[in-house]
C-alpha cells in the first residue's frame, strides 16, 4: 500500500514509525526545512532556543513506554522545574515535564530517522484520479501517486488542503480553530537574579516564561528566556512585525520582574496555529473519508502526548486497512 503523510511534526513522525513496523515505508513530506513542526527550536549565533512547545507530559502507558525507549536512547529527559503562578509566585501543578534533550528538534530528529522523509516539500494539491491520489506541491509539480493520505497539518492548513478532496473532513478541521502564539527569545548580558526558572503571569500579555538554561543539557551562559504571550494579546497583534513584538513582550518582561534585563539579542516567532481551541477530541484518535486519514494534536487533545496518540492510531487504521494488522508489540 502506498501512503502519503504530510507533515513531519510528532503526528506524521509517529505514524511513519508505526507503519514501518507494521512494514509499509509510507514517504513522509513537511514544507519545512527539517522534521518537528511546533515541537522545534531556533538556531541563533548563540545557541538553539525552544520557541515551540516548551515541554510535555506522559500520561498514557502507552506514550510513557515510547518516552521511556528515548530516555533511553538519550534524546528526552525529565526538566525538574516548579513553574511559578506570577506575581504571586505560588507553585504550579506539580507534574513531571519532559523535554527532548539537548535541544526540542531532537526528538524529531531521533523519530525520522530511516524513514522516507522530504522536507522542503510543501503540499498544495490532493487530487483523486483514476489510480490512486495524486500529491502536487506548490510549484503544482507531481510529487507522487498514493492509495492513501494522511494528513497531519495544523487543522486551518488541514482545512485549506481538504476542501476539495473531502469537504466532509474540511468542515471537521474548521471546528478545530487554532490560536495564535507570539514566542520571543531574549538572549541576556548577564543572568537574571529571580527565584524561579519558570512561570505563568496571571495577567498581561505574556502567559509564560522560562529560562532556557534551567532544561537539561542547554548551556549555561549566554542567559536565555523565553517567553510566550497569551493567545489573547497574540491574536489581538498578530500583524505586528516580529521587533516590535519583541520590544513589547521585553518590557512586559522587565515590569512584572520590575527590573529591566540586559538584552543581548532578541529573536520573535510567529505561530499563526499553536494550539487547538477546540481540539475534536476523537474517539478514534483520527478522522477518515475514503482514504484520506486526518491526525495531529487537533483531532485529540491539542497536546504532543495527543498528536503521538493520534498518528499511532490513524497508522493502525491504515495498516488494517491494507490488511497488514497490527504492528508487532501491539
Ligand atoms: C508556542 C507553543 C507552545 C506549546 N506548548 C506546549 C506544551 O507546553 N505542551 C504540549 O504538550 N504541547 C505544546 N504545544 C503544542 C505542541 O507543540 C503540539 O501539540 C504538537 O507539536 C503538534 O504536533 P503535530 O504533529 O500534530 O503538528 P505539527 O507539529 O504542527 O506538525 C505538522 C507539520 O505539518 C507540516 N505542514 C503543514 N502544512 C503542510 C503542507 N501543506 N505540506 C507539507 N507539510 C505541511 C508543518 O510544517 C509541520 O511540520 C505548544 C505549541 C506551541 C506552538
Amino acid at each position: 500500500m502506498r501512503i502519503a503523510i504530510i507533515g513531519a511534526g510528532i503526528a506524521g513522525l509517529a505514524a511513519a514509525q508505526t507503519l514501518r513496523d507494521g512494514g509499509i515505508n509510507a514517504t513522509v513530506f513537511d514544507k519545512g526545512r527539517g522534521p518537528g513542526g511546533r515541537m522545534v527550536s531556533k538556531r541563533t549565533e548563540h545557541g538553539s532556543i525552544d520557541l515551540g512547545a516548551q515541554y510535555f507530559t506522559a500520561r498514557d502507558p502507552r506514550f510513557q513506554a515510547a518516552v521511556s525507549d528515548w530516555a533511553r536512547a538519550g534524546v528526552v529527559a525529565p526538566w525538574t522545574v516548579t513553574p511559578v503562578v506570577l506575581p504571586e509566585r505560588q507553585p504550579a501543578r506539580p507534574e513531571t515535564r519532559l523535554v527532548a534533550v539537548p535541544r526540542m528538534s531532537a526528538l524529531a530528529r531521533h523519530l525520522a530517522e530511516g524513514l522516507d522523509l522530504q522536507c522542503g516539500v510543501q503540499i498544495s494539491e490532493v487530487t483523486r484520479e483514476m489510480t490512486g491520489w495524486v500529491l502536487r506541491e506548490r510549484h503544482g509539480e507531481t510529487v507522487g501517486e498514493f492509495d492513501a493520505v494522511l494528513l497531519t497539518a495544523p487543522a486551518p492548513q488541514a482545512q485549506s488542503l481538504l476542501a476539495e478532496p473531502s469537504p466532509r473532513l474540511a468542515a471537521e478541521a474548521a471546528a478545530a480553530v487554532m490560536q495564535p502564539c507570539w514566542a520571543v527569545g531574549l538572549v541576556l548580558e548577564r543572568p537574571l537574579e529571580v527565584d524561579f526558572d519558570a512561570g505563568f503571569p496571571s495577567s498581561g500579555p505574556l502567559g509564560w516564561l522560562a529560562r532556557a538554561g534551567s532544561r537539561p543539557e542547554r548551556p549555561h551562559t549566554p542567559e536565555i528566556w523565553a517567553l510566550h504571550a497569551t493567545a489573547a494579546w497574540s491574536e489581538a497583534n498578530i500583524d505586528w512585525s516580529p521587533e516590535a513584538v519583541a520590544g513589547f513582550l521585553e518590557q512586559a518582561f522587565a515590569d512584572l520582574l520590575r527590573r529591566p534585563p540586559a538584552v543581548v539579542e532578541r529573536i520573535a516567532h510567529r505561530w499563526r496555529f499553536s494550539r487547538a481551541r477546540h481540539p475534536l477530541r476523537a474517539g478514534a484518535g483520527f478522522i477518515e473519508h475514503e482514504d484520506i486519514l486526518c491526525a495531529g494534536d487537533w483531532v485529540t487533545d491539542g497536546r504532543v502526548e495527543g498528536a503521538w496518540q493520534s498518528g499511532c492510531a490513524a497508522a493502525r487504521r491504515l495498516l488494517s486497512l491494507s490488511g497488514a494488522g497490527a504492528p508487532a508489540g501491539e
